[in-house]
């Protein structure tokens, strides 16, 4: 699982203590400015806190928020977050007072001008990090010292982290990597239990899922502990031996 923005300025690898000064908030000459012409690359994690954000169904959240896209050569699907046609390309979420939804934005909006990378290594994933300095970002000229670190905790990515690895492990999946492929069907699974979490739910407690757990009382009201077996749920689906 990759969170990086395609950068317009210039991108170093930075460790996980390595210091650096950056600050974002109201006062900045630059807010909001990075808040337009994004291919902002939503994950199942950002769906369920947009759908706490905005109090909406999963299904609404897909509808009017998310476009899925899926190219000839993607194996799996992309949901990417609606720019609006306003002449600026502005995120949805993006109004008069900066972001609508601050509390609940994607990994990718608190993630930033950092980018996380995941790669494979036998059962373990290993994380790498950029650091992007973007011409149109004066946050750099802010005095915070900061370590990638406590920039992860400050923005409170670590649940974001966690279920984008859980991901990874499908998506980096050495049988993905060795040309498996995704049935329509399968393709279908993946959308729902990933990304429609309320359908997938109701389509739970009605007894239409195979391989659910006897005891469904946590999945009815827990979203995180739904999400998570949806990941586990598809991982048997598409690798099972
Ligand atoms: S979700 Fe919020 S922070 Fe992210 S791009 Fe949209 S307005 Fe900006
Ligand atoms: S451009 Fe940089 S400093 Fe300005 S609002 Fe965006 S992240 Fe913050």
């Amino acid at each position: 699982m990759t969170q990086i923005p395609h950068p317009a300025g210039p991108c170093r690898p930075i460790g996980r203590h390595e210091p650096f000064s950056f600050a974002c908030h109201r006062e900045v000459a630059c807010f909001t400015r990075c808040c337009h012409e994004l291919e902002l690359a939503l994950t199942p994690y950002d769906i369920l806190r947009l759908r706490q954000g905005t109090g909406l169904s999963s299904a609404e959240v897909l509808a009017r928020y998310v476009i899925i896209e899926q190219e000839a050569d993607d194996i799996f699907p992309r949901m990417y977050l609606t720019m609006v046609d306003d002449g600026a390309a502005s995120c949805v979420f993006l109004g008069s007072q900066g972001c609508s939804i601050y509390r609940h934005r994607p990994g990718a909006c608190r993630m930033y001008p950092l980018g996380r990378a995941t790669m494979k290594t036998g059962e373990n994933l290993e994380e790498h990090f950029v650091l992007l300095h973007e011409p149109h970002c004066l946050g750099f000229g802010q005095p915070l010292l900061t370590s990638v670190h406590a920039y992860l905790q400050s923005q409170e990515l670590p649940p974001y982290n966690r279920f984008n690895d859980l991901l990874a492990q499908i998506t980096q999946h050495d049988r993905i990597r060795h040309g498996l492929r995704l049935s329509e069907s399968q393709r279908r699974a993946f959308i729902l239990a990933l990304y429609d979490l309320d359908t997938f739910r109701a389509t739970l407690l009605n007894g239409e899922i195979t391989d659910a757990p006897d005891d469904h009382s946590a999945l009815a009201h827990d979203d995180e502990a739904l999400l998570e077996f949806g990941l586990r749920w598809i991982a048997g689906l598409l690798f099972a031996p």
